[in-house]
Parts: C-alpha cells; structure tokens; sequence
C-alpha cells in the first residue's frame, strides 16, 4: 500500500514516509491509494470478533504491508487500550462515547496509535525526533498522554496562556519527563504560526528532527476509522438504517467514517455538525466553499475557519458536490442554541453531552425514524466546564484520569509569542 498527495495522485509514498513528513512536500495530505471494502462476511461476524481484533483488520486494510503483521497487530492493542461504549438514549438514539483514554477526548485514539507507529519506525535511530504540536486545549493533553514516555521522542506543546479551560491546563503541564509544556504569550494562531515557521527553520532542521502530530497526519487519521466500526458492533438492530452525526473542526473525524464507509461499513448518512464555524454545511448547501476568519464559540475544539481535511473528503469524492451531499448532511448550532441542546439532551434522557457532542445529538433531529441515530460524544463534559449550564455542571462528576492529575503541580515554561525567542528556545534546551 502507498499513499498519494491529494495535490498530485502520482506522487506516492511509503507509510513510513507519509507518517514522518505529515505532508507531502507540494502541500498536500497523503491519502492510501485504494481504500477496500470487506467482503459482506466481515459484517456479518463482526460480533464475533473483539474491538482489538476488528481494529487489527481495519488497520490492515489501510496499511497493508508496510508494517509486519505482528508489529502492526501490537501496535492497535496498544492504541485500543480502553472501550468506546455505544451508549442508548431510547430505541433509536444513541451516544458512541469516544472519551474513555487517558486525556478523554477520541484524539486519544489518533495519539495512541501515532506515537506506536512513529517509535516502530525509529526504533534503533540514534537522532532524537521532536513532536511540535500547537494546541487550543484537546489536541495537546492528547498527545502529551499519547507520547509520555516514548523513547527517542520529545514533545513540546505550545498552548495559549489564559486561554484553555483548569482541566485541559493540566493535561498539558503536569506530565514531566520527555513532554515539556510552553504557555505561549497569546492566542491559539499565534502558537500555530510558531509551529508552522520552526517546521521551514534552516538551523533548526539541522538540529532536530522534528514531525508535526496534529490531525493532518495520516497516523491520526487511520485509527479512527477503527470506533466506527466499533459503533456498528454494538448496534442492536442491524435491520435500520444507520445516521452517524460527527461533531467536526479539522474534519479528520468525519473523514475516517467516510473512509469506513469507503470499506463498506452499513452507514447510510453522516452529518458534519459545526459551530458557527459552519464553512462545511454552507458549502453542502451552496455547493460553494468559502473559508471564513475563525470564530470564538464554546465549543471551541471546533473552532477552524479553514478545515484541513476537507481536502481530503473533496479528493475522496472527486469534487463531486452531488456525490458528497448524498452521504453527507450539514448542520450547524450557534452558542445560544448549543446550550438549549445540552439541557434538553439532559432534561430528556439525563445524558450530559460535552458542547461539541451536543450539537451533533441536536442534529439528529433532522433526521427520519425508524433509522438508528448515532452522535459522536468526542469529549468527557468535565473538560469544558467553565462552558456548560450551572444546572448540569453540578451533577459532573470528574473521571478517575482527572482526579488523579487533580493535584499535581503544573510546570510550564512561560514565553512570548516571537519566533525567534522560541526559536532559541528549542536550539538550547533540547
Ligand atoms: C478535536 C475535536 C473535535 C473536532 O474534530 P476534527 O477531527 O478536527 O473535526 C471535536 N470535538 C472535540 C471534543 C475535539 O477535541
């Protein structure tokens, strides 16, 4: 299996290259050069088959031989190392819950699997790779759980200081060895820019190899193709038709379930739910794409005015308008309305949504029964507390993964947002 730019199919690559370089060096996102359907048997026994074991073969599929079976086989038992619960609300209505890891978000998924996949490929390289990663809260503590401890690799996150909610700060700061924490003086676009210019810096590239962990990364991307399937295993009625709702930002997400479908997964729909960022259901009903300048909302995970993996859904679907609006519907809530769908959620079922799986439960409104509905519940709600209804906050209760980071000490480095102190920065201490 190789994977090509979707700026140029005939730019191919390994997986060990595509992981390494995140992006092709014209700029675009490596995707696999076919993307198989199962033959109708593999769903049929899917219950017969564990989490691991169906995630083992998703994997497969995707990466062929490019990693030896029993490394491969390692790696996804090390990624799927806690469950993704299909949660019913009533008959037809239900909650995939994809925050049960260790930073409690599903970019466990993607950070589990990534930091396998890299260390497979370095083992037995003397130079020490470095993980820059810029972060407006999840994507961070994501990684720093996802890569603690790996050998040969350093981490070092840039978060917005003042701007992540006591929670998410935690999940950055409070890991030590070889994650280091930078609380940058200013917003999340500055600490992308930071990124972005020491990745093209002359000296520093001398130095350190350094590789890129967000969701552009085509190792982020394939693990989470495995939960969807995971969502199907746990449907009790296989006979409906199935609608899965995927609260999206960068868009990876949806794209993973596109490609399960891709594998014949039995999806018939998804929705891409946004905030106000809404530049995707715009475009699924103008079929006109216009990126717009980001919006501060509360669900601020989702907060991207120019979606990076729509390049991806766009080569998937041939830029095809039609074909995209028939697998998928848009749907989009302002701050307002995403409050009213976190309480009716909860007055309705008594089900706390976080505030980006709730504009996904709210979308579903949209759509027929007798159908099965499933909202992806990217995020546990504890992480956005300052943000949800003092009437459900009260009723939170923090996660075993919170309370024991509860009282650990932060440590930070506390630097501006020029480039040239953060540059030195990582030239002397690294
Ligand atoms: C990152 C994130 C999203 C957006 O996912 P994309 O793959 O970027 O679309 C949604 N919800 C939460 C809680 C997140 O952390």
């Amino acid at each position: 299996m190789l994977y090509y730019s979707t700026k140029n199919r005939n730019h191919k690559v390994s997986f060990k290259e595509a992981v390494l370089n995140s992006l092709a060096p014209d700029g675009g996102l490596y995707m696999p050069e076919h993307i198989d359907s199962f033959p109708q048997n593999f769903f049929q026994d899917i219950n017969n088959r564990s989490f691991q074991e169906n995630s083992y073969e998703v994997a497969k599929q995707l990466i062929g031989d490019n990693v030896p079976n029993n490394e491969l086989k390692h790696i996804v038992e090390e990624t799927i190392n806690f469950p993704a619960p299909l949660v019913y609300l009533d008959e037809y209505t239900a909650s995939l819950e994809l925050w049960h890891g260790e930073s409690l978000a599903f970019k466990d998924f993607g950070a589990r699997f990534m930091s396998r996949v890299m260390s497979y490929y370095l083992r037995g390289e003397n130079k020490e790779h470095i993980v820059l990663v810029a972060t407006s809260g999840d994507t961070g503590g994501a990684v720093a759980a996802g890569f603690y401890n790996t050998p040969g690799i350093k981490v070092v996150i840039l978060y917005p200081s003042g701007k992540v909610s006591d929670i998410q700060e935690k999940q950055l700061t409070t890991w030590g060895n070889n994650i280091i924490a930078l609380e940058i003086d200013g917003n999340f676009d500055d600490c992308q820019r930071m990124v972005k210019q020491a990745f093209t810096d002359k000296d520093l590239k001398e130095k350190h190899n350094m590789a890129s962990a967000n969701s552009i990364n085509i190792a982020r991307l394939i693990p989470q193709t495995f939960y969807y399937f995971e969502a199907y295993r746990q449907v009790t009625n296989k006979n409906l038709p199935i609608t899965i709702s995927v609260p999206s930002g960068n868009f990876g997400n949806l794209t993973a379930g596109l490609m399960s479908k891709k594998m014949g997964l039995p999806v018939q729909r998804f929705i891409a739910a946004t905030n106000a960022n809404n530049v995707v259901p715009k475009y699924l009903q103008s079929g006109v794409f216009s990126p717009k300048q980001t919006i501060p909302t509360i669900s601020n995970a989702m907060d991207v005015g120019l979606p990076s993996n729509f390049e991806r859904i766009m080569d998937m679907y041939g830029s095809t308008w039609n074909k995209i609006t028939t697998d998928i519907f848009g749907f989009w809530l302002n701050d307002e309305d995403n409050h009213k769908a976190m309480l009716q959620c909860y007055d309705k079922y008594n089900y706390i949504t976080d505030p980006h799986g709730a504009i996904a439960y709210q979308s579903l409104k949209t759509t027929l029964t007798p159908s099965t509905r499933i909202f992806l519940e990217t995020a546990h709600p504890c992480k956005f507390l300052p943000v949800i209804n003092d009437k459900i906050r009260s009723q939170i209760q923090l996660p075993e993964q919170i309370i024991n980071i509860q009282d650990k000490k932060k440590e930070s480095k506390q630097i501006s947002s020029n480039v040239q102190i953060f540059k030195q920065f990582l030239l002397d201490t690294l």
